[in-house]
């Protein structure tokens, strides 16, 4: 039985939504809040979409042992705060985190009964869609995440399982069965 699961995907998946809701299902499960230096977007909340920090503060952090494993996307640092972690997997919480797919791989080696979900847009053009509707993203940073989502489409193949958020309510129940059923 595992206690840690990573959940990733491409940037404009869904997986924010999916995840709030599982969440929102099953409030033992403890969800882990990431460090980045990346700005907050409209509506999100400091400790509890992330811990927004100085790239100072990150990197400080990283020296001192402080954070599992840690990643730089499209020009941000984003990384696991390792004490809180260490303490739910004690209390044997199930622990949940979304990371990139580097960031999965990484979890994997240094925990090996991690499991690793992938949630997968229904296609890539759909993908665009999606971040355009999302409107959060400049031009840029959409044609960058769309460079990025290419490559972790092929990521595919490290992972233990792959969650198509085609259709919202399965994608949750997909997600589900393999955090708190355990189904294989
Ligand atoms: P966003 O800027 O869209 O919130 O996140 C960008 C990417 O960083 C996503 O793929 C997200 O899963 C990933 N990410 C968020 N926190 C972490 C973390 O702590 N470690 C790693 N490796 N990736 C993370």
């Amino acid at each position: 039985m595992s206690d840690v699961f990573v959940v990733s995907a491409p940037s404009g998946t869904g997986k924010g939504t999916v995840i709030k809701r599982l969440l929102a299902d099953y409030p033992d499960v403890y969800y882990s809040v990431s460090m980045t230096t990346r700005a907050p977007r409209e509506g999100e909340v400091d400790g509890v979409d992330y811990h927004f920090v100085s790239r100072e503060a990150f990197i400080n952090k990283l020296e001192n042992n402080e954070i599992l494993e840690f990643t730089e996307y499209c020009d941000n640092f984003y990384g696991t705060p390792l004490d809180i972690l260490k303490a739910q997997i004690a209390n044997g919480r199930k622990c949940l985190l979304e990371l990139d797919v580097i960031g999965a791989k990484n979890v994997k080696k240094i925990m090996p009964d991690a499991v690793l979900v992938f949630i997968a847009p229904p296609s890539l053009e759909e993908l665009e869609r999606r971040l355009r509707k999302r409107g959060t993203e400049t031009e840029k940073s959409i044609r960058k995440r769309l460079a990025t989502a290419r490559k972790e489409m092929r990521a595919r193949k490290y992972f233990d399982f792959t969650v198509i958020n085609d259709d919202l309510d399965a994608a949750v129940a997909a997600l589900e069965n393999i955090i708190i059923n355990e189904v294989k």
